[in-house]
């Protein structure tokens, strides 16, 4: 027998400068490779525009390639990230679903200004624009790096946690695609549909389990184990998920950018050995470098 295929440093997940990243594809990529990561995907929020420049910028660092992207969906009233790995980059229906769930961002965002400046903080809706590098993707991360910037706060998790979740002043309810659709458009497209970290979402058990359960049916297949949002903790919970409800397990850095993120690219532990890594499903669907 082969070696467990757990044990490979793949990071499935992170971002870049397409949605709330602060590096380029190109910067990511070398990165990574530099971090001694052996698969990479790029994982922009609901946008595929930087794939094109990341399966190229993998090959020119060596890196073994998977397409990627990281779906805003609400479930239960509460917002999930589904991540899609190895699909099409090119199909349209996945485009269009895409397209739809950015919209109404920049609408979002003015309101988000609009509860700022009531506390105060004028102007954030241009400031946040600044860090902008996608005109479609304003997210609450260029509000929080604008705040940082001028003083406001001392760090983007001081702005999220007084600023900008709810039922603080800049957080403005939103109704994302529905975690039917974003399966869909994944699975339909010839990708895996895997649930991002777990460990985040304030969930009660029953909702949660509603939650696998429901993904599964929509033709959901795997689930993030290891990824920088999770704790020790979190790791055996969701191995032990993901046995429970036959998934395949992913890994994911969720890199963000090298002055804000504490878990660098690559720089996570194995998944544990005996879950089945999302990798081993989606072998056909990796670009190799040579
Ligand atoms: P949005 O899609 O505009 O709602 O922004 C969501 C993004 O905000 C996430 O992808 C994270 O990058 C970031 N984020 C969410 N919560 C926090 C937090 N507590 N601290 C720092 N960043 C956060
Ligand atoms: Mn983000
Ligand atoms: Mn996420
Ligand atoms: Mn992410």
């Amino acid at each position: 027998m082969s070696a467990p295929t757990a044990i490979l440093n793949a990071d499935l997940h992170c971002h870049s400068q397409v949605s709330d990243g602060t590096l380029t594809p190109e910067q990511l990529a070398a990165r990574a490779a530099a971090n001694g990561v052996e698969l990479w995907a790029l994982t922009d929020h609901d946008e595929v525009g930087g794939l094109h420049r990341a399966r190229d910028a993998a090959a020119v660092a060596g890196l073994n390639y998977l397409t990627g992207a990281e779906i805003s969906v609400t479930f239960a009233g509460i917002t999930v990230h589904i991540v899609g790995l190895g699909f099409d980059i090119d199909d349209r229906a996945l485009h269009e679903g895409l397209r739809r769930t950015r919209g109404g961002r920049e609408e979002r965002a003015r309101d988000m200004a609009a509860g700022l400046a009531q506390v105060g903080i004028q102007g954030a809706f241009e400031g946040a624009l600044q860090y902008v590098g996608n005109p479609e993707l304003i997210s609450r991360t260029h509000f929080a790096r604008h705040l940082v910037a001028t003083g406001v706060c001392a760090d983007t998790s001081e702005v999220f946690r007084r600023f900008l979740t709810e039922g603080k002043p800049g957080f403005v309810p939103f109704k994302w695609a529905t975690l039917r659709d974003a399966v869909r458009w994944i699975v339909d497209a010839g990708g895996m549909a895997v649930i991002a970290h777990p460990g985040r979402y304030a969930f009660t058990p029953t909702e949660e389990y509603a939650l696998f359960t429901e993904f599964i049916a929509h033709g959901g297949q795997g689930v993030e184990v290891v990824t920088g949002s999770h704790t020790t903790a979190d790791y055996v919970k969701y191995a032990e998920m993901a046995k429970e409800f036959d998934l395949y397990a992913s890994r994911g850095s969720d890199f963000h950018s090298p002055d804000e993120s504490h878990t660098d690219l690559g720089a996570l532990p194995f998944l544990p050995g005996q879950l089945k890594p999302v990798w081993e499903v989606l072998e056909g669907r990796i670009l190799r470098p040579h």
